[in-house]
């Protein structure tokens, strides 16, 4: 098959409805990462979500919609923070998850009884999904724990022949997956940290917790177990504190072969000579650069090694995350 990649146009998009009708899969630009959609009504359209990316069957997906969608016969019930939340926040990267009423196949939500919903603000992800006028079932558009695509040469990259149409939105602007909340409780809890932060809602709901799974529990968010956003070529990770025991690791990877570090620009000026790859100084430029310079990292280097950023609360959290899981050195995940 071949994979083409188009701009939105009227053209693409007729292509794209059709593709979706027939039960096969579009990847498409969102302002967090490209996702990779099908008709979340159809059992099999979602079926092939899971073999293209090789995603573990428990893992399930968020359903995007358009803004103007009507998702009440979708979910069974909200709390009163909810509408406050979509209102301040949507369109946006945040993933808001309720009670299902069991509409869209099955195997979206891998057995729970809850569905996770998103209102991308991408213009490209807005037309697409109001050309189809369906829920779209669409996880990461990248193979299971490679690294999220944040351009279309990324998706190709994983899926050339195998998928029939990218939709080029460009190079996406928030660069890390949604906040993904739980909205089935009295207080809104954050499953996954993103772009929207946990002080951000909290100033609309007046509370929000964050959810820490307990040793060996099955995960509210089952995604989380993982290992995630791997690159594939050796890695290291130091603190900053750590930055002569990471000089050591490149002086002795250099012998054979060829290191590079990953890390924040104030870092990257200290190391000079050294090879970097430069991740920014804010966290929004981080969130934007980590995934495509992991990308980057993995083509160039045998061993990346990443240096942790100084910074750690509201978008940090998601980086953070993001970031030590793709080095492997976050803990509790497993192997897919
Ligand atoms: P991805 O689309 O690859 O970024 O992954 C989707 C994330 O959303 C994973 O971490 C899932 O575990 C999480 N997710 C999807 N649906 C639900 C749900 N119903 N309840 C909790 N988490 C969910
Ligand atoms: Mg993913």
């Amino acid at each position: 098959m071949e994979t083409k990649i188009f701009p939105c146009s009227p053209e693409s998009l007729a292509l794209a409805k059709q593709t979706i009708e027939a039960g096969e899969v579009v990847a498409f630009h969102t302002e967090t990462v490209y996702g990779l959609g099908a008709n979340a009504f159809s059992d099999e359209a979602v079926l092939k979500i899971f073999a293209l990316k090789g995603r573990p069957a428990d893992n399930p997906l968020i359903v995007h919609v358009h803004k103007e969608y009507d998702i009440s016969p979708l979910i069974d019930g909200e709390p009163p923070y909810a509408a406050a939340l979509r209102k301040a926040f949507l369109p946006g990267p945040l993933t808001m998850v309720y009670p299902s009423t069991g509409k869209v196949s099955k195997y979206v939500s891998c057995g729970l009884n809850t569905l996770a919903i998103r209102v991308p603000s991408s213009p490209t992800a807005q037309e697409f999904l109001k050309a189809v006028d369906l829920p779209i079932a669409a996880p990461s558009a990248n193979l299971s724990k490679h690294v999220s695509p944040v351009t279309a040469k990324h998706v190709f990259d994983d899926f050339d022949g195998k998928i029939g149409l990218i939709l080029d939105g460009g190079a996406c602007s928030g660069g890390i997956e949604s906040t993904v909340l739980d909205c089935t409780g009295e207080v809104p809890q954050i499953l996954r940290e993103g772009l929207v932060t946990r002080e951000m809602i909290a100033r609309v709901a007046g509370v929000c917790g964050v959810y820490r799974p307990k040793t060996g529990e099955r995960p509210k968010s089952p995604g989380m177990a993982y290992k995630h956003y791997s690159p594939r070529c050796k890695t290291a990770y130091f603190t900053r504190e750590e930055l002569e025991k990471a000089v050591v690791c490149y002086r002795e990877e250099e012998k054979s072969g060829s290191p590079c570090f990953l890390c924040e620009s104030e870092v990257c000026a200290i190391l000079g000579d050294y090879s970097t790859l430069d991740l920014g100084g804010s966290p929004e430029e981080m969130a934007r650069r980590l995934y495509a310079l992991l990308r980057k990292g993995e083509g160039e280097a045998t061993l990346l090694i990443g240096v942790e950023p100084q910074e750690k609360g509201g978008v940090m959290a998601g980086v953070l995350n993001r970031m030590r899981r793709a080095f492997g050195a976050e803990h509790g995940t497993k192997e897919s």
